[in-house]
């Protein structure tokens, strides 16, 4: 009996092995990092940001250890500028906070230091180890909920990393690369591959999800099948994320530069749904379809151009298609508009708020512009409120998003929009002349429904 056991137990630990850990995972953890010399690689000091080299030199000088990983290493050594710098050492976070004067400690999850220089904050990580035996961190059912386990070496460090690429060190002390995970063999191939066994390491954390495919969208890597493969069946962990993190990642994903590959990537994945699922259900519709996929162009080509990026208006449009489900095709008689308009939003944005937590300073501007919306194209258009809403300081952004409606293929607003180009383009004396014109069919109808409102109130 006992041997059966023993056997079936054998044999599960080598089926489960054999299973979820590929060949080439095996070989890439627990094993001595491959050095690279200064001469062999070209990743320069002076590529750096001197910010970043000064933090890692008074981290050393002083006798801790101080390397350079993730972002800063793996962009500059594919020659693109990096996002950030992320420093890791042997200090705990409270020695590295005497050693700055402009330092603080942040997080909570996972405490690390931003550490401010100039303009600019390096955050500095103490090394990361096991959970094993140590009750600094926490874990709930597989999933990490508090990651502050200190560990003394770089080698416990890289194995909490998540992936290959993310795992390359750059070390101060001799300017020398330690790849731990076969990480330059995947950023040579241009593949995006998990630590550790793929099911197990989303279970741990599940924005590796969404981090998996922003990389892979970021860099136009391919990523490793068997750390996509287990991805839509663990797409609905994200639901036990707190909505304020996934906010963050959707910023990451959305507002830097690669938001439509990043799109197309979370839909294949189901991922997309589980941030915005009052979203994902208009989505074939192709209007809807269209505007979200150009709004995300839009901003993509505004981060090239290095020009301002606007997150309200980027969500105002992610969130446009179910709200304009919630409102009435067609005027309502008696019914005030805007008020309308304001229940459908609270509506909306406490729903949506549960998956990804948008701030109120970007919720108000949200609103700013779906309001606009309706000012915009009333069937009446008054002279005074028209010269008036010019002024509005939203103006701009809700006339832009009037043009990508139109854009989108909404027919109905189209002579508006047209309208409202015509009138911005003229003179004083020709924008006059526009309100002796008939405006759109719209007015005419509009017009008429006003004529008999107050008819039908007597
Ligand atoms: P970028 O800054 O361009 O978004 P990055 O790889 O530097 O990319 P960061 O969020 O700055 O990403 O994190 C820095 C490093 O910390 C990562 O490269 C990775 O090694 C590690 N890391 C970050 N988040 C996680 C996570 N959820 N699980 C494991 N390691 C992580
Ligand atoms: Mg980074």
């Amino acid at each position: 009996m006992t041997f059966i056991k023993n056997l079936l137990s054998y044999l599960k630990k080598f089926l489960h092995f054999q299973t979820s850990l590929p060949l080439s995972v095996q070989q890439s953890i627990n094993k001595k990092p491959v050095y690279i010399p200064r001469e062999k690689h070209i990743l320069s000091r002076k590529n750096l940001s001197p910010a970043a080299v000064r933090v890692l030199y008074k981290l050393h000088k002083s006798g801790y250890k101080a390397l350079l990983v993730g972002g800063g290493v793996r962009d500059s050594l594919l020659k693109c500028t990096p996002k950030d710098f992320d420093i890791v050492t042997n200090a705990s976070p409270e020695q590295v906070r005497a050693l700055f004067n402009r330092c603080r400690l942040i997080g909570r999850r996972f405490v690390l230091a931003h550490v401010y220089v100039n303009k600019e904050i390096i955050e500095v990580a103490t090394f990361r180890a096991s959970h094993k035996n140590n009750n600094n961190g926490i874990v709930q059912d597989g999933r990490i909920i508090r990651d502050n386990v200190y560990g003394k070496t770089v080698d416990e460090d890289a194995l909490r990393r998540d992936f290959t690429v993310n795992s390359i060190y750059y070390d101060i002390s001799n300017l020398s690369l330690l790849d731990y995970a076969n990480g330059m063999e995947d950023l040579k191939n241009g593949v995006i591959r998990l630590i550790g066994d793929p099911s197990l390491r989303y279970q741990e954390d599940p924005v590796r999800m969404l981090r998996a495919i922003r990389f892979v969208a970021k860099l136009d890597f391919t990523m490793a099948p068997e750390t996509a493969a287990p991805i839509k069946d663990l797409a609905n962990l994200l639901k036990n994320i707190p909505a304020a993190r996934l906010f963050e990642e959707v910023q990451k994903l959305f507002l830097t530069g690669h938001a439509v590959k990043s799109l197309q990537q979370m839909r294949k994945y189901n991922l997309f749904v589980q941030l915005f699922p009052l979203t994902d259900s208009c989505l074939h519709n192709s209007t809807a379809a269209t505007l979200i996929e150009e709004v995300l162009a839009n901003t993509d080509a505004r981060q090239q151009n290095n020009e301002s990026i606007t997150a309200g208006f980027l969500f105002a449009a992610l969130l446009w298609p179910p709200l304009s489900n919630l409102l009435p095709k067609e005027p309502v008689k008696g019914v005030n508009q805007q008020e309308v308009l304001f229940e459908a939003i609270e509506y909306l944005l406490k729903k949506q708020q549960k998956y990804v937590a948008i701030p109120k300073r970007i919720a108000v501007l949200m609103q700013d512009i779906w309001l606009l919306q309706l000012r915009l194209t009333r069937p009446r258009r008054g002279k005074k409120k028209s010269f008036k809403l010019l002024e509005h300081p939203r103006f701009r952004a809700g006339y832009d998003f009037l043009l990508l409606r139109v854009k989108a293929g909404d027919k109905e607003v189209a002579s508006e929009a047209a309208w409202w180009t015509k009138f911005m383009n003229s003179n004083a004396r020709t924008r006059n002349e526009l309100f002796s014109q008939a405006i759109s069919p719209t007015a005419k109808k509009g017009s008429q429904r006003r004529r008999t409102q107050p008819k039908d109130e007597e």
